[in-house]
């Protein structure tokens, strides 16, 4: 044996056993139906190819969406987002607006749900192994309905500590923070900081130190009486344009009669807050009831007002939840 010939290569047979530690296409089970590149198949034969570039690099774009009621909550707002972002990426979604609306319906009638949640998710398509996108002749488009839990139901009564990520938020002069792209890394390492810490949330900071979003989430704050967020684009980062944000700042907030301001923030604006909340898609309204300062679990840790939810969230929050238990769940 040379000293350059390499070791022998361990029994493929061991290796391949890394196969058993998957699921099989019994254990993912058919339910539900999901919607992948024009074709209606069961969960455990919903695919993408190994070769498109969603998988291979991140290329491609999202949104999450509520459904309430059997409606699809502002769906026209969703649709703007996803076309908008895909302008943002330089990408042509293949379907047209009316017909993706279609593709959500179905996915819902089929499946037979009056409360869900829909993931819709448009990769920039099979092509080669390259990151050039003109190599990725049609978007893929898939359209998943199904539930989410985000955080655990008593965080909603209680509220929910968070951390506050030492890892900044990538600058908006390298990625557009309101595209809500299939790209999560930045957002995943920051919420394992939150995980460390045992927590599930964790604020986002732009590398110049403004207050930005959550993970998943948007950020509120109250302070005597009146409610604050951060703009959409906050120091060198921003946030994404939240539709749950929105709805608070232009329906619910005079609702319920609370003045809501857009504002820069610092972190101390924050833990000086009578209250802070979040909001997004799948977390709805929920309160934050302590900060730790210093990533995971060793700073100092904040307790906002009186580690409870706080008044004007409890009542932004239940008049959220009285208007998409409603008859009149809007949809635009
Ligand atoms: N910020 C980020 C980074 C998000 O991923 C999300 C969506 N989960 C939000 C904010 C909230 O946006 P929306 O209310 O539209 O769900």
């Amino acid at each position: 044996m040379t000293k350059m010939q390499s070791a022998p290569s361990k029994p493929l047979a061991d290796i391949s056993k890394l196969a058993s530690l998957w699921p099989t296409a019994q254990q993912i089970g058919d339910k539900p139906m999901i919607w992948v590149n024009g074709r209606m198949v069961p969960k455990s034969q919903a695919m993408v190819s190994v070769y498109d570039h969603g998988l291979l690099y991140g290329d491609g774009i999202f949104e999450g969406i509520r459904v309430y009621r059997g409606k699809i909550f502002k769906c026209e707002q969703h649709m703007d987002r996803l076309y908008a972002c895909a302008d943002k990426i330089h990408m042509k979604i293949p379907i047209s607006r009316d017909e993706m609306i279609a593709v959500q319906r179905h996915c819902i009638e089929v499946n037979g749900f009056q409360e869900g949640y829909i993931r819709l998710v448009v990769t920039r398509g099979f092509g080669t192994l390259g990151l050039d996108p003109r190599r990725c002749p049609v978007p893929g488009v898939i359209c998943i309905a199904d539930q989410i839990r985000l955080y655990a139901p008593e965080f909603y009564e209680e509220g929910m500590r968070v951390v506050v990520a030492k890892r900044p938020k990538t600058p908006r002069v390298c990625l557009d923070p309101r595209v809500k792209s299939l790209n999560y890394l930045n957002n995943i390492l920051a919420k394992v900081e939150a995980i460390d810490a045992g927590c599930d949330e964790a604020i986002m900071l732009s590398t110049d130190g403004w207050v930005t979003e959550c993970t998943g989430d948007n950020i509120f704050i109250v302070k005597d009486g009146v409610v604050y967020t951060p703009p959409h684009t906050t120091g060198n980062s921003g946030s994404l344009e939240g539709i749950t944000e929105r709805f608070v700042r232009e329906d619910l907030c005079n609702a319920c009669n609370v003045k809501c301001l857009v504002k820069e923030m610092r972190l101390e604006e924050v833990l000086k807050a009578d209250e802070v909340f979040l909001t997004g898609t799948a977390a709805e309204i929920i309160a934050v009831n302590a900060i730790d300062t210093d990533g995971p679990g060793t700073g100092p840790r904040v307790i906002i007002g009186n580690g409870k939810e706080g008044p004007i969230t409890n009542k932004l929050r239940k008049k959220f939840r009285e208007i998409v238990t409603s008859d009149h769940v809007p949809e635009d």
